[in-house]
């Protein structure tokens, strides 16, 4: 695997491997990786001739301070684990490398409220920073795939429309949630969640899969109040736990033929913990 912390020695580096007409599958991480990361990548390697994977912890993206303060860092774990995973290529770029002072800072994009909508409103800005960076990301890396995962579904559903509105040829292959054994979903910021919170955060998995359960049995606002109160009894505090639409993201009332997504956000302590499942 070949490291490149400037955008001039990777962007040289992929311009020599496109010149043999080579597919590259591209995985955008914020590092502290674990086995959901490494999951993209195997399926990027098996899919792609070649494999490049970023770390970036994205400071534009943060809406807390101190989460990005906290945010763990653990670069030689990542780097060993993205090595045997098959990776070609890391970029791991500093915040100068990213947003250089004469940085063009004026793109917008019309994310038609979605940007607005759970994550967005807990976490105002968040996908604005989301899009600067993956957008930054794809000009430099410029691949054919690119590879994110379930469980960020919100983030997911603004970047299939950005890729939409920006007419762009990259295709985004979305890669199933990778969970422990007891079902709670991987993250990064598991690695913060004392033993007591850990064992009590597997409620977010227990609440999705009741709303599964009973998706064609109960009326949606009492899934979604019930599983409010299970999260709550189990001593997390919940944000949000919504069925959307898994197109646009917007609430449901009563379920009709459309795939829908059960969303929740929930705090465990002081670590935000977010999961979603597919209901139908
Ligand atoms: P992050 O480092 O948290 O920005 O995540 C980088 C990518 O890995 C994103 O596309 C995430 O959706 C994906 N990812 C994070 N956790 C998991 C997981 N448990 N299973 C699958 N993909 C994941």
């Amino acid at each position: 695997m070949q490291t490149f912390i400037t955008v001039l020695t990777v962007k040289n580096r992929i311009s020599d491997i496109r010149k043999k007409n080579v597919s590259i599958g591209f995985v955008p991480t914020m590092g502290a990786l674990h086995e959901g990361h490494i999951s993209l990548i195997m399926e990027s390697v098996e899919n792609n001739d070649y494999t490049i994977c970023s770390i970036f912890v994205n400071p534009t993206q943060f809406n807390n301070k101190e989460d990005l303060h906290k945010y763990p860092r653990t670069k030689e774990k990542d780097i060993k684990m993205l090595k045997e995973a098959g990776t070609d290529i890391l970029f791991y770029p500093d915040v100068k490398e990213i947003y250089p002072s004469n940085f063009d800072n004026s793109f917008e994009l019309d994310l038609e409220g979605i940007d607005k909508l759970w994550e967005g409103e807990f976490r105002p800005g968040h996908f604005k920073g989301v899009v600067q960076v993956v957008k930054r990301l794809l000009e430099i890396v410029e691949p054919d795939n690119l590879y994110m995962g379930q469980k960020d579904f919100q983030q997911f559903t603004i970047i299939n429309m950005m890729l939409r509105k920006i007419n762009s040829r990259v295709k985004l292959i979305i890669v199933p949630t990778m969970r422990e054994d007891d079902g709670l979903a991987m993250s990064s910021r598991n690695m913060r969640l004392n033993p007591e919170f850990r064992k009590k955060s597997v409620v977010l998995f227990k609440a999705l899969h009741f709303a599964k359960e009973n998706l064609y049995t109960m009326p949606v606002n009492m899934i979604e109040s019930d599983a409010v109160k299970m999260i709550q009894d189990a001593d997390l505090q919940p944000e949000y736990f919504k069925l959307v639409n898994a197109d646009d993201l917007v609430a449901i009332d009563k379920i009709k033929d459309k795939k829908i997504v059960a969303l929740v956000a929930a705090w465990a302590g002081d670590v935000r913990l977010i999961d979603n499942m597919i209901l139908n």
